[in-house]
């Protein structure tokens, strides 16, 4: 009666984590095909519960070829959380081979203990191949877990297989002596144990993302897809930690000019079109020197990691160069889009907001000396003292 009620929670325990990552599909990459291995898992354990008459082929075969293809969704889940392609040609032959085992089994000798065996195996190697699409694949403890369960499922059933072809039998093991057996009881307990650690993980493994998602969101300008001032200040403390304090840095203002006259004349949507390309341009012409930051509005911040002044402000002409070259996709009638810069040396321990301040005074005294130029710190050693400006015409 006990094994009864065990029989019946594991379909449907499986059947509801199978509706609940359908529910999900959309938050997370392979969740639908984790919904289509605990559907098809469910309904292979709840078929295994319905008797088979003596010497049916069919139903053991359909069973097999169902858990075979639960554990496949499983690969594609996996492939798909992994970015990569899922090995398609080792899964078709795994389920052919064990399948084709299975059904010689039944039909040559009506033996359930080798068609067992077949399928378990069968089953472990998908497993095993679900693992791989796992390995090396990043540092995360989540995935690291996922890629354990994996194996954790594989070597249950390969123990499981050894056992069972290993031991004697007092009579035949027909597919309805099989299902009244201890080792269908112990079949369906670790399937039921695995089956509920995987879908939790998944689950956690969903909630992870999410997090990491919207962290990473909340450090993003949605506009320009640069990094907010937020995003901004937590990557330029990374950079500085990564580098000890041991060189010193360079942080560059940027703002457009009169860009108020391109929303007059234009409209907003290419004001917005003009502010995306700066920042593409900055990203592009930065590249992993350092990060770049929409300010706002149309103001931009660059920080140069270990990187002198005069190389900042040489990267700052050049800038101011590519920006007057860009070819529009709209006619600005005359009008150039161009751009001030003041360009600061950070001193190590200086505060990246101080350092901010001075380059802003800088950019102003940039846009008073009429604007599309460059200024750097003259005296870039010292900090603490107003910076006396020294202009560099592009
Ligand atoms: P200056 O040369 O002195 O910088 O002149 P400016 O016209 O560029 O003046 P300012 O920098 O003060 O003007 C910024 C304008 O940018 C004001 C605001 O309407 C516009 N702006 C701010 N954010 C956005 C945005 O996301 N999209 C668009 N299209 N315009 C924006
Ligand atoms: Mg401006
Ligand atoms: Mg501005």
């Amino acid at each position: 009666m006990q094994a009864d009620i065990l029989a019946w929670a594991v379909p449907a325990t499986f059947l509801l984590f199978g509706i609940a990552f359908a529910a999900l599909g959309r938050f997370g990459p392979g969740l639908y095909a984790w919904s289509g291995c605990f559907s098809l898992a469910a309904l292979a354990y709840g078929m295994t519960v319905i008797p088979a008459g003596e010497g049916a082929i069919v139903k053991p075969l359909f069973e097999d070829s169902l858990f075979l293809f639960a554990l496949t969704g499983a690969n594609l889940a996996l492939a798909s959380r992994a970015g990569r392609r899922p090995r398609y040609a080792l899964l078709a032959g795994t389920i052919a081979a064990s399948l084709f085992c299975a059904f010689l089994a039944l039909f040559l000798s009506g033996s359930a203990q080798f068609e067992i065996f077949s399928i378990q195996a069968g089953c472990a190697v998908l497993m095993l191949l679900a693992a791989g699409t796992m390995a090396g694949l990043s540092k995360r403890w989540i995935d690291r877990a996922l890629f354990w369960l994996c194996v954790l499922v594989a070597a249950s059933l390969s123990l499981q297989n050894l056992a069972f072809l290993s031991s004697p039998l007092d009579q035949p093991m027909t597919v309805t002596n099989w299902r009244d057996s201890p080792w269908a009881f112990v079949f369906q307990l670790s399937g039921a144990v695995t089956g509920v650690l995987m879908a939790f993980t998944v689950l956690v493994a969903i909630g992870m993302d999410l997090i990491e998602h919207h962290r990473l969101s909340s450090d993003v300008d949605a506009l320009t897809l640069v990094l907010n001032r937020r995003g901004f200040e937590r990557r330029v403390a990374e950079l500085r930690r990564a580098a000890h304090g041991s060189a010193p840095d360079a942080l560059v203002l940027a703002d457009l000019d009169f860009f108020k006259q391109i929303n007059d004349r234009h409209g907003h949507e290419a004001g917005d079109a003009v502010i995306c390309g700066f920042a593409a341009l900055l990203e592009r012409m930065v590249g992993n020197r350092g990060c770049v930051c929409r300010f706002g509005g149309e103001e931009f911040a660059v920080f140069l990691r270990a990187c002198d002044l005069s190389e900042a402000q040489t990267l700052a002409l050049r800038l101011q160069t590519a920006l007057r070259a860009v070819r529009w996709p709209f006619d600005l009638a005359q009008l150039s889009v161009t751009a001030s810069f003041g360009v600061v040396a950070v001193a190590a321990g200086e505060r990246l907001w101080d350092a901010a301040g001075r380059a802003d005074t800088l950019l102003y005294v940039a846009k008073s000396h009429g604007r599309d130029r460059v200024v750097g710190d003259a005296i870039a050693s010292a900090p603490a003292i107003r910076p006396a400006a020294r202009l560099l015409m592009g």
